[in-house]
């Protein structure tokens, strides 16, 4: 069967006809989900794979999961091969909420449903979004961070601007911070976006941060625990490492470790597990034709996105235990045994 598909596939490559044939052999086998990642990059996204894979191995499902590399092109032309391979339903990780519109217009010109897995597809005809409160996740940085220190100079250093996840968890960060930014307790002094998340990025951002500030800096929102590890490396070539608090975002071993070792002040868990199966769900009742009940939606700026938004858990040194390591998604001794 792989084999006569992949022969369709490739004889006509962009054919309409190729792209017909595919799914009519997909359809009287079993659904198949095409799940496209924007990057392997950070930690987090190695677990979705895993978990997502996994999921839909147990409901009798088959995926292919491609991973774009941090490229747009990269990204859009995975859907057209997957669209050209007879997918049922494509389950996405945009990298570009904009430039990601495209492929929700491939997908839906050949009749395939899409759903935009934790970042938000923006300006288009989307199906479904399944995600967690991303602007919570923000808040509850921001809000650890003050509850350090309330006063003097904060950084925010931040996601992909590319990536609409980012613009929310600066929101978020936003709601708790600019209070105290108008009553005149905190200077934001450094604010600025990290180009495709990466920690040597924030690093280097962070290092700018300190140098215009002559090492006068009392706090720090990174949005992930990438930027935070790059944010932290910052902070020791001054000797700040440890003595001011930094947010993180993913449960992250190394953010964890760091957590442990007090370099880092908190992460966010965001259970993957949750988030994968409820998406594997998803996509196996979109495959089926069936109209699944969400208790939300989310604009994205064309259309009320139908939506699944779950919770997303502040954690700091007090409840690891009752976080990460009872759910699983961690274990004791990696993260108390110094590697
Ligand atoms: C995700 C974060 C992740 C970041 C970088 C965001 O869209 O929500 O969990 O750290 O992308 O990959």
């Amino acid at each position: 069967f792989i084999l006569l598909l992949t022969l369709v596939a490739c004889s006509e490559p962009t054919s309409e006809k190729s792209a017909a044939e595919a799914k009519l052999i997909t359809e009287q086998d079993t659904v198949f989900i095409g799940f496209l990642l924007d990057t392997l990059q950070d930690e987090r996204w190695y677990n979705d794979k895993e978990l997502f894979e996994e999921e839909v191995a147990n409901l009798g499902g088959r995926v292919k999961t491609l991973a774009a590399n941090g490229l747009d092109d990269v990204q859009i032309s995975q859907a057209e091969l997957l669209i050209e391979e007879g997918v049922d339903v494509l389950v996405v990780v945009p990298r570009d909420a904009a430039a990601s519109a495209a492929i929700v217009e491939l997908a839906h010109e050949a009749d395939v449903k899409v759903i935009s897995y934790d970042r938000l597809i923006t300006n288009s005809d989307l199906d479904y979004y399944i995600s967690f409160d991303n602007e919570r996740v923000g808040e509850l940085q921001a809000q650890e961070i003050v509850n350090n220190v309330d006063t003097g100079n904060f950084a925010y250093i931040g996601g992909a601007e590319s990536d609409n996840n980012a613009i929310l968890f600066r929101q978020g960060a936003m709601n708790i911070l600019q209070p105290l930014i108008d009553s005149g307790d905190i200077e934001l002094v450094y604010d600025q976006y990290t180009e495709g998340w990466n920690p040597d990025v924030a690093e280097e951002n962070m290092l700018s941060a300190l140098d215009e500030q002559g090492d006068d800096i009392d706090a720090v929102v990174a949005a992930n625990d990438g930027t935070a590890g790059g944010v932290i490396n910052a902070l020791s070539t001054v000797g700040l490492d440890g003595e001011i608090p930094v947010s993180g975002q993913d449960a992250e071993l190394n953010a964890v470790r760091r957590i442990v070792d007090g370099t880092q002040t908190m992460t966010v868990y965001k259970s993957i597990n949750t988030l994968a199966v409820q998406a594997a769900e998803m996509a196996f009742k979109v495959a089926a034709g069936d109209d699944i009940p969400t208790e939300t939606t989310v604009n994205n700026g064309q259309i009320d996105v139908p939506s699944i938004l779950l919770e997303p858990i502040t954690v700091t040194e007090d409840n690891i235990d009752e976080t990460i390591i009872q759910d699983g998604y961690l274990n004791e001794e990696d993260i108390y045994t110094t590697p």
